[in-house]
């Protein structure tokens, strides 16, 4: 019989810390608490925010005393340890601020973010023709989507399933762009395809299926378009946040993170169980902006709409809504997707209930 040897734990040493500064702290004297941290062989990274700038430490701080690093400057207020497995995600690291994902669009910036009105990103799942694209675009602007989704790469259950039109379809989302104003959301699947689809896109997605393709959230995270990732279907929440990391970690800090629906025990009546939990968790756990697809949440328009509402109450800060011209006839998950005529309906719906937390903007002017 073989033996199999004992193998010692591996140590985490990744620990981290952060160094909370007191108000009012010299720009010099942050300054150079990070040149005396680096020489500590530690990463600072400076993070400014309403009221108090914080220094988050990655590196080996497991042997470090908060105590000693307190010594480095009386203007240092406190030095905590980040006791979670996700760090640069960590409420802690940024010492309870919310973060803000700006994206720059042709018609202005769009912020994503706690402390703003809510964005509504619609459109189809996939990308058909520049009619349909186009003409989804302007409707669900002139309501007040702000972005635009469409697939030009698709992730199918079947390899006979439409695939996606790809390339093409990425000119496509350009011309609806334009023609529309809104900023686009389109996902990335494959590590070869970043750079092209990040020139079209002003957001990237990562969907659920690749929530954890490591490859692909580091190569995500070393280009600059925010990232916006999906929940794998059976991902759990601390997985999910770990996949987030890989994005901080590799330099890119813009990142939405977005519910989807996970898998449960019944799918009847459902295509996911739409976990609005998430939305107080992740509050409790991370900085990080949230958004809601009750549309993959439920895999039924019929349900979209409460969903959506729910969400909106429950505190999002974004919706993705699957709007198509003609769900009948739609070359991907037409079940779920909403008429234009009901999207106008719910947008006004959801007007009510987001005037009333103080998270929505009036509807922008309707495009010829
Ligand atoms: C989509 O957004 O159309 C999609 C495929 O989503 P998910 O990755 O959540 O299934
Ligand atoms: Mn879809």
């Amino acid at each position: 019989m073989t033996t199999i040897p004992a193998v010692a734990p591996i140590a985490d040493k990744e620990q981290n810390m952060i160094v909370v500064m007191k108000v009012g702290s010299p720009e010099e004297e942050i300054e150079r608490i990070s040149t005396e941290l680096q020489e500590w062989r530690l990463t600072p990274e400076k993070i400014v925010g309403k009221h108090k700038v914080v220094i988050g430490l990655v590196g080996d701080t497991a042997s470090l005393d908060p105590l000693q690093i307190e010594e480095i400057s009386p203007w240092i207020e406190e030095v905590l340890r980040v006791e979670k497995p996700f760090k640069r995600v960590s409420l802690e690291f940024r010492h309870g601020e919310p973060s803000e994902v700006v994206v720059p669009t042709s018609s202005g910036l769009v912020t994503f973010g706690q402390h703003h009105p809510v964005v509504v990103v619609a459109g189809p799942c996939s990308v058909e023709n520049e009619e349909m694209i186009v003409a989804t675009a302007k409707s669900v602007r002139a309501v007040g989507a702000q972005f635009l989704r469409g697939g030009a790469y698709k992730p199918r259950t079947s390899p006979y399933a439409f695939q996606g039109h790809g390339e093409s379809a990425l000119e496509l989302l350009a011309a609806a762009r334009e023609a529309s104003g809104l900023g686009i959301i389109t996902e990335v699947m494959d590590t070869a395809d970043v750079e092209k689809v990040a020139e079209v896109a002003d957001v990237l997605q990562v969907g659920a299926r690749n929530m954890q393709n490591f490859p692909l959230l580091k190569k995500v995270g070393a280009q600059d378009k925010p990232v916006l990732l999906k929940r794998g279907m059976s991902a759990t929440i601390d997985e999910w946040l770990m996949a987030a990391e890989y994005i901080l970690a590799a330099g890119n800090p813009n990142v939405i993170l977005c519910e989807r629906g996970i898998r449960t025990f019944d799918s009847h009546y459902a295509r996911n169980t739409l976990d609005l939990a998430v939305i107080p968790i992740l509050r409790s756990l991370t900085h990080l902006p949230i958004m809601i697809d009750p549309s993959h949440g439920t895999g039924r328009a019929e349900y979209v709409p409460q969903m959506a509402k729910a969400a909106l109450a429950a505190g999002t800060d974004s919706l993705m809504i699957e709007v198509h011209p003609n769900p009948a006839k739609a070359l991907s998950d037409g079940p779920q997707s909403l008429t234009p005529e009901r999207f106008d309906r719910l947008m006004q719906e959801l007007g009510i209930i987001g005037k009333a937390l103080g998270r929505w903007t009036q509807p922008a002017v309707a495009v010829s």
